[in-house]
This record gives C-alpha cells, sequence and structure tokens, in this order.
C-alpha cells in the first residue's frame, strides 16, 4: 500500500546527483560571490564577476572575517521569528489545497499579504524614528546576514530530508530515487509539516519573499543617507520589486496549484532558493545603485516603465485566464480542448499563442528590472539572464510533467500551440 503510493523516483532531474551536487555546492559561491564582484563600496561601479579582487577577496581572510556575526544570525533568527508570529497570530481565511495522491486535502493560512504590511508598516515606523540611517542595518550587514539564511536553508533542508524517513510519510514523485544527494536537493517530503504549519508553502511565500523587499528599502535608506538623495533609477527597482512582492502574495492562493507546491518535495531546492536565493540575488540591482546612482531622466524612467507595465500585463492577465479557468470559470469565453483525463485545456487566448506565456511576462519584467542600472555593468542584468536559463528548464520540466498526465491530448495541444516562451523561437 506505501510502496504504490510513494513509487520509487525512476528518473534523475537536474542531470542526477552530479548535476544536483553541483547546483548544492555552486548556487551560495555563486551568492557570495555577486556580493565581492560588486561589494557595498563607491568604486569606480564595474562591477566584474570574474575580476581577480572579487576570487581575491573570495578566497581570502576578509571573506572569513566577515562571514558570520552573532548579532546578525540573531537579527535574522528575529526576522523569521516575526514571521511565524505574524502567520500564527494574524487571523485569516484557511483555504484547501489541491487533492493529494492520497485523497486527502491540506488547508493553508493565508495571511502573508498582512505579514508584508506589518513589515512593511515597522520598517516605515523605523524610517521615521530614526530617519534613512537607521534603516540601514540590512544593507550595512549583507554578508553575515546571508550566511544566516544559508544556515537556516541547510538546517530545514537536513531537518526536512531526515525526518522524511518517519513512516506514513507522502513523499514528491520526484524526489524518492534512494540517492541522497539528489533527493536532499530535490526534497523527499511533498508537504513537511508541524501540525498546521506547512513549511513550503510558509517558507515559499514569507521569510525570503518579504525579506528580498525589506534589504531593497535598506538598500534605498543607504544610498539616500549617503548621497543625500533618492534616485529615480532606484526608485524604479524598488518600486518594481515591491510590486512583485505585493502582487504575488495579495494573490497568496494562487500558489497552491503551482509546480513547486503541487509536483515538488521541500528540498535544498527549495530551501535555498526561497530563503537566500530570492532575498539575497533578486536584490542585486538595487544594491548596485545604492553605491553607485544612476539617473535616468523622465523619458528613460518613462520608457523602463512602460516594459514593467508591459511584461506585468501579460504575466498578470495569462496567470488569471489559467487560474479563472481552472477554477470553473470563463469570463473571456475562450476556447478549450477536453483532455482522457477530465481537465480541459485552454486553447484560445494567451495559452492559446504560448505554452508559457506568463514566463514572458516574467521575463519582460526581469529586464526592466535591471535596465535602471544602465550600462555601468554587466552584472545587474544576472537576474535575467539566470531568470532565462531557469524558466526555460522550468517549461521543459513542466512540458514532460504535462506529457505524463495529458499523454496524446498533449502532443495534440503541442501541436496547436508549438511555442512555449518565445513566439517563433522557443
Ligand atoms: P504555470 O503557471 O505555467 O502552470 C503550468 C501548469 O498549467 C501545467 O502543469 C498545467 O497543469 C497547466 N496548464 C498548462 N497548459 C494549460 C492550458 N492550455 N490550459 C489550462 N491549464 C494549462 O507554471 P509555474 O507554476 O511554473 O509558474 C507560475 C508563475 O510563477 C509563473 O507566472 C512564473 O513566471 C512564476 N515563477 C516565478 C519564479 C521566480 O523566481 N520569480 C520562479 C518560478 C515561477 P494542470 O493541467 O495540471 O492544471
Amino acid at each position: 500500500m506505501t510502496k504504490e503510493l510513494n513509487p520509487k523516483t525512476k528518473e534523475y532531474s537536474f542531470f542526477g546527483p552530479i548535476g544536483t551536487g553541483a547546483i548544492t555546492i555552486l548556487t551560495p559561491v555563486i551568492t557570495y560571490l555577486l556580493y565581492y564582484a560588486c561589494p557595498n563600496s563607491y568604486d569606480d561601479g564595474t562591477c566584474k564577476l570574474l575580476q581577480k579582487p572579487a576570487l581575491g577577496r573570495l578566497a581570502g581572510s576578509d571573506f572569513w572575517y566577515s562571514l558570520f556575526t552573532l548579532e546578525a544570525f540573531a537579527v535574522y533568527l528575529a526576522w523569521y521569528a516575526f514571521t511565524v508570529f505574524a502567520w500564527a497570530i494574524i487571523p485569516a481565511q484557511w483555504v484547501r489545497g489541491t487533492q493529494l495522491r492520497d485523497g486527502s486535502y491540506k488547508y493553508y493560512k493565508m495571511n502573508a499579504l498582512a505579514t508584508l504590511l506589518m513589515a512593511t508598516g515597522l520598517a516605515a515606523g523605523q524610517i521615521l524614528r530614526a530617519g534613512p540611517e537607521g534603516f540601514t542595518y540590512f544593507a550595512d550587514n549583507w554578508i553575515p546576514l546571508l550566511t544566516a539564511s544559508l544556515v537556516m536553508s541547510i538546517a530545514q533542508s537536513v531537518f526536512c530530508y531526515v525526518s522524511s524517513f518517519t513512516q506514513g510519510k507522502l513523499l514528491a514523485l520526484g524526489g524518492n530515487t534512494g540517492n541522497c544527494v539528489h533527493d536532499f536537493f530535490i526534497g523527499r517530503e511533498l508537504n513537511p509539516s508541524i501540525g498546521s504549519f506547512d513549511i513550503k508553502t510558509f517558507n515559499e511565500l514569507r521569510p525570503g519573499l518579504i525579506l528580498w523587499w525589506i534589504l531593497d528599502i535598506s538598500l534605498a535608506c543607504r544610498q539616500l543617507a549617503t548621497f543625500g538623495q533618492l534616485t529615480d533609477s532606484m526608485i524604479l527597482v524598488v518600486a518594481f520589486h515591491g510590486w512583485y512582492v505585493f502582487d504575488a502574495l495579495y494573490n497568496e492562493s494562487i500558489i497552491l496549484t503551482q509546480m513547486d507546491i503541487v509536483h515538488d518535495g521541500f528540498g535544498y531546492m527549495l530551501a535555498f532558493g526561497d530563503l537566500t536565493w530570492v532575498p539575497f540575488t533578486y536584490s542585486l540591482q538595487a544594491r548596485f545603485l545604492a553605491y553607485h546612482p544612476n539617473i535616468l531622466g523622465p523619458s528613460g524612467s518613462a520608457a523602463i516603465a512602460a516594459l514593467q507595465l508591459l511584461g506585468y500585463y501579460i504575466f498578470r492577465t495569462s496567470n488569471a485566464e489559467k487560474n479563472e479557468f481552472r477554477n470553473g470559470k470563463n469570463p473571456k469565453n475562450l476556447q478549450y480542448m477536453q483532455t482522457k483525463r477530465g481537465t480541459k485545456l485552454l486553447t484560445s487566448g494567451w495559452w492559446g499563442t504560448l505554452r508559457h506565456p506568463n514566463y514572458l511576462g516574467d521575463l519582460i519584467m526581469a529586464l526592466a528590472w535591471s535596465l535602471p542600472t544602465g550600462s555601468l555593468t554587466p552584472l545587474t542584468y544576472f537576474y535575467p539572464a539566470y531568470f532565462t536559463v531557469l524558466l526555460i528548464h522550468r517549461a521543459l520540466r513542466d512540458d514532460a510533467h504535462c506529457r505524463e498526465k495529458y499523454g496524446d491530448d498533449w502532443n495534440a495541444y503541442v501541436e496547436k500551440v508549438p511555442y512555449c516562451i518565445f513566439p517563433y523561437v522557443f
């Protein structure tokens, strides 16, 4: 019975143990390297990933001295505890997730947006009380805070991996190969939880995503405190990032049907991605601008804002079309095909144009977030470059899952809608 419920995973993801092992080791190195390539300093503004000083700093004693401080560790733990506390005390609706393989359902407390507003209110209060200098702690203690988040990611992935071996756990279909390196990375247990506290959804939307926004505010304060002004480029970057975080939390329940929640286990991939990678690499443009102010002017700002709007329009309307359809609504009267599996697939509107129109919108926004840094360094374009690779790989993974779920119906859909993200290219 348990065997059927938790079948052995036959195929490796991410090139198996070698690929997952390499990503596990390299991603923290890249996160630190992005800092040392582009440190918090007012140099000539040319951040280069592979410049000698960056690699030297990473290998040298500077790195080891600044890596960890007890104070930053305590601040990070206090931040994490705050998000757990907010989850526990803010009253909210409990929403039912999708049906699990064992026929059961999980319920999720939807108060992430209230947590964001509470955190923003506390940050605003501190800035009003103490001025911008009073909120630069996060910007000024980047590396020890990053280390603290990394320790938390590793601790949680080890805890979830070990506890997944206790009896009666529902495992992720992709994380049960028996190879510890691969399964530790992908995540063995589908929904690790402590009582009604679901570890995966909690980490996905709260301590890391909201911290990204808080880091951005701290970086804007650092620019204001140092240069006496907030540049238009910084305002745009912080507004775009804040908008993205707000949008994700405003639409919190949508996450319950996404791949991470429905399909992936909670392993190092999600723990590190949620807690360390998102806040400390997605904020790179704001960190660069905090130390290298860039003035765009009204026409430059307007052009970038228009690009962001275009990306957001595609991202939001395409996600809305699918979510409404999956919730039994079809306000635009879109065409669809019936599948043998029972669920229908949209064949007009955004999903009749591309198989992942929402990824295209996300990528356009990613570019709009980097353009405010101008052409001073290619490094601030790291996010759109990495994100393109991530979303192409994610689209391929989703295609494989859908082919498994829908069989020939999926092939018929692919024939109708041949392009995934970029029209006539991919
Ligand atoms: P999608 O929202 O693209 O969902 C894919 C699923 O949609 C499929 O598995 C299938 O599931 C369903 N589907 C596919 N085609 C159709 C169709 N024609 N009609 C109806 N349903 C269809 O995937 P993700 O969960 O990857 O992405 C969600 C959002 O999160 C995206 O906007 C993405 O850009 C964003 N994202 C952001 C990241 C970040 O770091 N900022 C990282 C990853 C994602 P089924 O048929 O079973 O319902």
